[in-house]
């Protein structure tokens, strides 16, 4: 399958992106002290259907593990592919929210990390700085520039301001498949990887830690924790390559009327 889109298919993954951007807005809304996760995942779930949409991680198989839930809700020193549970957040906490829809068959992926209550100005700082590598990785997506440009991007953002930057999860192609080539890594060297070009969507998705970049997956076969324990924080927004650079299609401020 080419990794091109043509102008119908783009037009069906800005649908989708904008429904994932409402979504988000949604569930981001009602983070506070004392909700739960499984009540997150509850609320996304009834959204994502509301707009016509399908979860796509729901029932995402990876070797003989399935995913549970709608959302993905890593707290704290997870990093992602946490399962929603009952255990209410805490003021102090952060959380890491990673959500997926499939709209006429086209899937956008994004994620943010989200202060619960109030957070020292060093965790605020994380949060931040992870979202701001986001960006400016997304400022080097664009036609002619590689892979490895927007990654670079990414761990040079993040390694300046302290923070470890996860190897062992990296960024994606994505479109009829939540998963598609190329692999976009938060970490790399300039001119290297995989051309981007014009028609390509990508998931860009810096994950960060307030420690070592290691990461250790617990028993229940989904949950990715830093592996000494840090914070860890995590960003996401489904782009499409144009010929002016990368329009974002999950962000809030490209919503429209749904
Ligand atoms: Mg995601
Ligand atoms: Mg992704």
């Amino acid at each position: 399958m080419s990794l091109v889109k043509d102008p119908w298919e783009l037009g069906l993954m800005r649908q989708s992106g904008r429904r994932l951007a409402e979504v988000c807005a949604e569930v981001r809304s009602l983070v506070r002290p004392g909700v739960t996760t499984a009540e997150l995942d509850e609320v996304a779930e009834r959204a994502i259907r509301r707009l016509g949409g399908v979860p796509s991680f729901k029932g995402y198989q990876v070797g003989r593990v399935v995913f549970p839930a709608t959302i993905c809700a890593s707290p704290n020193a997870s990093v992602v592919h946490g399962i929603p549970n009952d255990v209410p957040l805490v003021d102090g906490d952060i959380v890491s929210l990673d959500l997926g829809l499939i709209y006429m068959g086209y899937h956008s992926d994004s994620a943010f990390t989200v202060a619960v209550g109030s957070v020292g100005a060093d965790v605020r700082r994380l949060l931040d700085e992870t979202e701001r590598s986001l960006y400016e990785g997304v400022a080097q997506a664009m036609p002619g520039n590689r892979t490895g440009d927007v990654g670079h991007r990414i761990q040079a953002v993040l390694e300046a301001a302290g923070y470890g930057v996860v190897r062992d999860y990296v960024g994606h192609g994505i479109g009829r498949q939540l998963h598609e080539k190329p692999s976009v890594p938060n970490y790399g060297v300039s001119g290297s990887g995989q051309l981007i070009k014009e028609g390509m969507c990508l998931a860009i998705e810096p994950m960060s830690t307030m420690g070592d970049f290691r990461t250790k997956v617990l028993r229940d076969g989904w949950t990715v924790v830093t592996a000494d324990g840090s914070l860890s924080a995590h960003f996401e927004h489904t782009v499409a390559i144009t010929s002016r650079g990368a329009e974002v299609l999950t962000a809030i401020d490209s919503l429209g009327t749904v």
